[in-house]
């Protein structure tokens, strides 16, 4: 795999920090920033340009190429919010077009939307376990489609089944949050665009191996039960030869040293308990 980022990337894979987060061992990581930089100007620079060093990431500057991964962490902290760094939240653009979000935990809506991608690019929401901190942001997410030009409805995979409480399913969930809002949605008709205030659920039995959630367009999308609680799982996605495994939160298990061996890029869920 690539471990930096060029201004013409090639084939490979990217993998861009949005805010704070920790390394990971064995990547190069490129801190990407909306607004930032630093070192000395260098003759030819221009101060209404684009920075020119590949340490900086400005969104929307770098085309992919058609074989092209791009993984943006969009969120990577604790459960508790931080001005810099919302929770679990990764997007994973490919170079046919597809996007993917993987997670949208709490403040994760602000940096997904501060990227400045159309939010009708962004309707396929993938979510490990209902953590907050995993989809705190869903609701947000969602909402605020209507008023900022999303014209369709969302996509959302999540857990459910494997003997738990119908109560305890994504499906639920989801209908919990038309129900929690329901005075805006309805006092928001006639006056907004609420094309978009569907939710598409696909809920799929969390304690299947290797299961296949969601096969389109050469994009295979697979879950492992995660060992952190009931109705937690892992993802696995595929793509014209790359691989990107995302753990969610799981402690180490069988099925992720089995299913996401050989991954372009395995991000793991880490937590640093208070000293
Ligand atoms: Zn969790």
């Amino acid at each position: 795999m690539r471990q930096s980022v060029s201004p013409k990337p090639r084939s490979g894979v990217q993998l861009l920090m949005l805010g704070l987060m920790a390394s990971l061992p064995g990547l190069q990581i490129n801190h990407a920033a909306l607004a930032s930089g630093g070192g000395t100007v260098q003759e030819g620079w221009s101060p209404t340009d684009r920075y020119p060093s590949h340490e900086v990431y400005f969104p929307g500057t770098e085309e992919l190429a058609p074989d092209e991964m791009r993984v943006l962490a969009c969120g990577s902290g604790m459960p508790m919010p931080r001005t810099k760094q919302a929770a679990a939240c990764f997007l994973i653009e490919l170079g046919n077009g597809d996007k993917f979000v993987f997670d949208i935990g709490t403040g994760a809506f602000t940096t997904l939307y501060a990227l400045g991608l159309p939010l009708d690019y962004m309707t396929k929401i993938f979510i490990s376990h209902q953590h907050a901190d995993h989809m705190g942001d869903l609701p947000t997410f969602w909402i605020y489609g209507m008023q900022n030009g999303r014209s369709k409805p969302l996509d959302v995979w999540g857990p459910g089944g494997g003997g738990m409480p119908e109560s305890w399913g994504t499906k639920s969930a989801i209908d919990g949050i038309l129900k929690f809002y329901d005075w805006m949605l309805e006092t928001s008709k006639g006056g907004l665009d609420t094309r978009s205030l569907a939710i598409n659920v696909y809920e799929f039995d969390w304690s299947k191996v290797n299961n296949v959630i969601y096969d389109e367009n050469g994009v295979v999308i697979r879950t492992i039960p995660a060992v952190h609680l009931e109705g937690s799982v892992s993802f696995i996605l595929e793509w014209k030869g790359l691989k990107l495994a995302f753990s969610g939160d799981t402690l180490a298990n069988r099925w992720w040293t089995e299913y996401a061996k050989g991954a372009d890029i395995a991000i793991h869920e880490s937590f640093l308990p208070n000293e």
